[in-house]
Order: C-alpha cells, then sequence, then structure tokens
C-alpha cells in the first residue's frame, strides 16, 4: 500500500499528503505530510496528541497514530499537488474504539461476516452566507418560498459548479444540485455507494465545499438551524443492502417497492430512534432544526417524530420507491463516519430482531400528527437524546466502548451550554 502511495505521488505530481483523521464531533485533524515522507508514515503512522482533539483522552496519554488507507486519496481539486488521506486512528498497536472511522470500519465488517453490504447516498445541505456567518451571502435572495429558486442558484453559480465540476473529475458522479427551502442555502448530490466510500466523500465534501466557498469570499456551513425562521440543513441518507450484488432491500411485488428485510431494517432505526438521534444530530442547536415550529417558507421538512410512510416528506422516514428509504432525521452537524455507523448499527438490529416498523401513516405528520395516538417524538433537546443513547441496550453493544466516551464529551458541550446565559433570558427575566 505505501508503495503505491510513493509511486502515485511522483505519477500524479502529489507534493504532500494531508493525513486526516475525523475524531469525535466531525472535525477533520491532519498532518501535511511531504511525499518522501509517505511511505514511513503508512507504516508507523502520523503522531497526534488525541487530548488536543475531540476525543476523550489524557495530556498524559502515548502519541495517538493516524495511518492513511491509501484507497480513500483524493487530490485536492484546488491545488492538486496535495492528496487528502482518510486515516485510521492506532494507538499502542490497537485500533482505536472511539475512532469514528475504525467503529464504521468494525461494523462494515461484522455485516460483511453475513454477507450484508450497506449502500448510502447522502444530501448533504448547507448555507452560503458571509465570512462572518451571520446572513446569506446573496442579499437579493429573499422570497418566502425560495426552494429550487433558479436565479439565486444561478447567482451562486461559480462556487456550486466548481465543487461539482470537482466532483465529476474524482468519478463520483454527480447529478443534481439545487437550492433549497431556506434563503441561501442548497445542497449537492453524488451517486450512493458503499458506506465506507460514501463516508469518506461526505468528509471530503465538507471539507471541499467550506474551502471553495472561502475562496470565493463565502463561507459554507452546515450547521443545523444556522437562523431561526428559515428551514435547517438535514442530511438525508438514502438506504440500501446488498448481498452478492443483490438489492435486499427491493421488491417489486410491495406497494412501496419495499421488501421485508427493508421494512425490518426501517423497524430498527424505528426502534431506536431517539438513541440515534444523540449520534447524527448531534449538537445543541441539532434540536432547533428537529423541533422548529413553521418556517418561513411554510414548513421545516425537518421531522418531528418517529414515523414513516409512502412518498411523504413530513416523516422521519420515506420510502419513495426503487427498493430503498430516505432517513430524514439526521442533520448537516452529523459525523460522516458516525452518521453510517449508526444507521447500520439500528438497521441490522432490526434485520436480525425483525423488528416490526408499525404503521404506516401516508399522512402530513405537521398537520395531521396530533391526532394520532401512540407516536413517538423525537428527542425535544440534546439532552434528552443522550439519555436515551445511554438507555439503549441495541447501540451500547454494536457500537462498543466509544459510547461512553462520547457521552461523557456530549455532557460536559451540554453543561457548558446550560451554563451560558443569553439575551432571551435577560429580556424575559430581567424585570421579573
Ligand atoms: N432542509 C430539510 C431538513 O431540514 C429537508 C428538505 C428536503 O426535503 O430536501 O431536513
Ligand atoms: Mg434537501
Ligand atoms: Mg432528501
Amino acid at each position: 500500500m505505501s508503495l503505491q502511495l510513493g509511486s502515485a505521488a511522483r505519477e500524479r505530481g502529489i507534493r504532500y499528503f494531508l493525513v486526516s483523521y475525523t475524531d469525535l464531533f466531525g472535525t477533520q485533524r491532519a498532518k501535511l505530510v511531504p511525499a518522501a515522507a509517505i511511505e514511513s508514515t503508512c507504516r508507523n503512522g502520523a503522531g497526534f496528541a488525541g487530548f488536543a482533539t475531540w476525543l476523550d483522552m489524557s495530556p498524559a496519554d502515548a502519541d495517538l497514530l493516524a495511518v492513511p488507507d491509501p484507497a480513500g486519496l483524493v487530490q485536492l481539486p484546488w491545488k492538486p499537488e496535495v492528496g487528502w488521506l482518510p486515516a485510521d486512528l492506532v494507538m499502542d498497536g490497537a485500533a482505536v474504539e472511539q475512532g469514528p472511522r475504525n467503529i464504521l470500519k468494525r461494523l462494515i465488517a461484522q455485516a460483511a461476516r453475513a454477507g450484508l453490504q450497506m449502500k448510502t447516498g447522502v444530501e448533504p445541505e448547507f448555507f452560503l452566507t458571509r465570512p462572518d456567518g451571520l446572513e446569506p451571502a446573496d442579499t437579493a435572495d429573499r422570497q418566502a418560498k425560495p426552494c429550487y429558486d433558479q436565479s439565486a442558484l444561478m447567482r451562486h453559480y461559480d462556487v456550486i459548479a466548481e465543487i461539482c465540476d470537482a466532483m465529476t473529475a474524482l468519478g463520483w458522479q454527480p447529478y443534481q444540485n439545487d437550492h433549497e427551502d431556506a434563503n441561501g442555502q442548497f445542497e449537492m448530490n453524488w451517486a450512493y455507494d458503499d458506506a465506507l466510500v460514501t463516508a469518506d466523500r461526505h468528509a471530503f465534501f465538507k471539507y471541499m465545499a467550506r474551502t471553495v466557498a472561502e475562496r470565493h469570499g463565502l463561507r459554507a456551513t452546515f450547521m443545523p438551524k444556522p437562523f431561526a425562521d428559515l428551514t435547517g440543513s438535514g442530511c438525508h441518507a438514502h438506504i440500501s443492502l446488498w448481498r452478492d450484488g443483490r438489492n435486499l432491500c427491493a421488491d417489486p411485488e410491495d406497494e412501496l417497492g419495499l421488501s421485508e428485510t427493508g421494512y425490518h431494517f426501517i423497524g430498527g432505526l424505528i426502534h431506536s430512534a431517539e438513541a440515534l438521534a444523540a449520534l447524527t444530530n448531534p449538537t445543541v442547536n441539532s434540536y432547533k432544526r428537529l423541533n422548529a415550529p413553521r418556517t418561513a417558507s411554510g414548513a421545516t421538512w425537518a421531522p418531528n417524530t418517529v414515523t414513516y410512510a409512502g412518498n411523504n416528506r413530513t416523516h422521519m422516514i420515506r420510502v419513495p420507491g426503487g427498493g430503498r428509504f430516505e432517513f430524514r432525521l439526521a442533520d448537516g452537524a452529523a459525523n460522516p463516519y458516525l452518521l453510517q455507523a449508526a444507521i447500520l448499527a439500528a438497521g441490522l438490529d432490526g434485520i436480525y430482531n425483525r423488528r416490526d416498523p408499525g404503521r404506516r401513516l401516508d399522512i402530513n405528520m405537521y398537520t395531521q400528527g396530533h391526532a394520532v395516538e401512540g407516536v413517538k417524538r423525537l428527542p425535544l433537546n440534546m439532552l434528552d437524546a443522550l439519555r436515551a443513547l445511554e438507555e439503549s441496550p441495541v447501540l451500547n453493544e454494536a457500537l462498543g466502548a466509544f459510547i461512553p466516551s462520547y457521552l461523557k464529551l456530549k455532557h460536559e458541550e451540554w453543561g457548558a451550554y446550560c451554563r451560558h446565559l443569553t439575551q432571551w433570558e435577560r429580556d424575559t427575566t430581567l424585570d421579573c
């Protein structure tokens, strides 16, 4: 492997490699390694102080080693002399349990032992804002119903096309870009693939969108709800499960084109939904997207309830046909690796335990949902989600030792949020 990277560097004119790993909070951490040193880095890893990043480690810990995976090599489209390499975390000779990419790889290997492969397509939404992040960059983008706004889309053509051209050159097969339902909000789509391939691409996509935007004097943000009165940014995942090249989720005889296995997968996601949210909606801000009232455009398009439906966007899961389903819970802040790992863990539990997804509710959940009895609501805040994760045997068992670490860091974050005094509190309490 390391030999391939050495020769790839010579053949493709790569002068430096960004050996990059994603920590528990989704931040990418990297070292810039000169091409002459990449082979030894592949053997020995690049050293990091784990405690300095979002991992549950101590300042006294030994070196955390990031070992690059040559299969994930991407030449930076805006600087081809640099090759980005996703890395796996190793410490004291063993895979680090709380490395998000390690967790996903472990689950993928487990599924592979049962002959199963999950394929996913992700749909990241993001805002293009001014560099300070306080307003959408395009001041002319003011329609009340801005979804698919052709002029607003084309006013950011240079940024969108640059990112899309890069995806085409990288072989990701992008197929659609649009202006989404909030002013300043966009979505870019590329072809679905194996879960690890998609996770690596998703991680790189976020880095690329931010970088290209910055080069155009803008900021790309994946924050779930940056503007209270506008629709937030989701990151839907379209899921299918495969064996020997056959899509196990497809059944042309079924009304929605979904097989029993597909329904059990959905049953697993429904069973673990509240706990899943702690991973797929990982920030304090995430719950302001999920529990928002109607936005200026008329709908948030984000789920509030643990429900599924046919081709209906008001539920947590939508089955649009074609042997796949759309998981609409996750948001822009989701860690690309933990997103896939959490879905796979909950879905496999659904299949192994033949979980029943329950009633299909083909109704508008926003206007009619309150009238249906027994419907579970999604967590109202991060603390509720963290507690659900704490109490989920399914996710604790499948995701393993990383959960207590994740919970510890996230509870610290929740504590910091609770200690923070807001203007709203002053406005409502100062004269009480
Ligand atoms: N932005 C919406 C969300 O927060 C999704 C819009 C769509 O259906 O694409 O999930
Ligand atoms: Mg969308
Ligand atoms: Mg979607």
